[in-house]
């Protein structure tokens, strides 16, 4: 098969509230936006599979500290930044994912890892990190992952038992996990996600991203989902597997799906957050409940579109 490609990747649902966004940061989360969705698309031009290219763009969107993810990751409950990560492949249901780790540049590289270089999906903590030092994943000391904007989040709230979502209303500043789903040229597609989880989160707290079936999600079959918002709310509602079973067992289409779940049965629950997802036949949908969701995509038609807001 040689067909058209697609991708659409998120920098997290939950937004800075419209009136706090200057005309200069809303020119750079749409750069960064674009950045990312032209360095999955070059690898997918260039004849690269879908999970190579979810690969780049997540990796794009973790070094830019604008988005929580890599660089730019939030502060937990100990002044730590530890990060999930996931990566899927559609075509052969092959999965890495990676939680709590700490000093890793790129998260998503080493769930990769665990993708590609171990018998395992899952790695936590110390165990992953010393995995990392025999697959060669790159490091960064705690300075490269400290962002002010992110300290002062977390200066607010240290020392109590909150924590912050990127999603909640008292945020003003509220960008989310960070994730891609792409088709290829062959017809595969692939998702991944990564993320810093919330301010001031419990040491140890892992999220929805890294937890295949809830936060990540890929099946040649059905889709390939990377969700975004409240992790708990998510991991309860197995969001991304509902997606794919809701088209599997009942026909329906990845659209119906994605209301389904997005905005009915988690707006029901308080589940705030949102989701991109494609299919085999490069449809996109990117829904979300909350007030909004840095988000772009360019269609199998070469229509391009990054949005902030509703
Ligand atoms: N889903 C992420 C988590 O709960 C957070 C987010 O998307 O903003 O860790």
């Amino acid at each position: 098969m040689n067909q058209k490609t697609a991708i659409a990747i998120h920098g997290g649902a939950g937004t800075i509230a419209p009136h706090l966004l200057t005309p200069q940061l809303e020119i750079d989360y749409r750069s960064g936006l674009k950045a990312a969705l032209e360095a999955g698309n070059k690898v997918l031009k260039s004849g690269g599979t879908a999970t190579e290219a979810v690969l780049a763009a997540v990796v794009e969107l973790e070094n830019n500290p604008l988005f929580n993810a890599g660089k730019g990751g939030v502060f937990n409950h100990l002044g730590q930044h530890e990060m999930d990560a996931a990566i899927m492949d559609g075509q052969f249901l092959k999965a890495g994912a990676v939680c709590g780790v700490k000093n890793i540049k790129n998260p998503v590289l080493l769930a990769h890892a665990v993708m590609t270089k171990s018998p395992h999906v899952m790695m936590a903590g110390d165990g992953a990190e010393a995995f990392a030092k025999t697959v060669n994943i790159e490091f960064a000391d705690n300075a490269y992952f400290h962002t002010e904007h992110r300290y002062q989040q977390w200066l607010d709230i240290k020392g109590t038992e909150n924590y912050q979502l990127d999603h909640t209303a008292k945020s003003e500043n509220k960008m989310g996990t960070v994730g891609a789903v792409a088709l290829d040229k062959d017809g595969n597609i692939a998702a991944a996600t990564s993320t810093g989880g919330m301010t001031n989160k419990k040491f140890g707290r892992v999220g929805d991203s890294p937890i295949i079936g809830a936060g990540t999600y890929a099946n040649n079959e059905t889709c390939a989902i990377s969700c975004t918002g409240h992790g708990e709310l998510f991991i309860r509602s197995v969001v991304a597997c509902d997606i794919s079973c809701l088209m599997a067992y009942k026909g329906l289409t990845l659209k119906q799906a994605c209301e389904i779940v997005v905005m009915d049965k988690l707006v029901k629950i308080e589940g705030e957050g949102g989701l991109v997802a494609i299919d085999a036949h490069g449809n996109i949908e990117m829904p979300f409940n909350s007030e909004g969701m840095y988000r772009a995509s360019l269609s199998v038609n070469g229509e391009e579109v990054v949005k902030i807001y509703e």
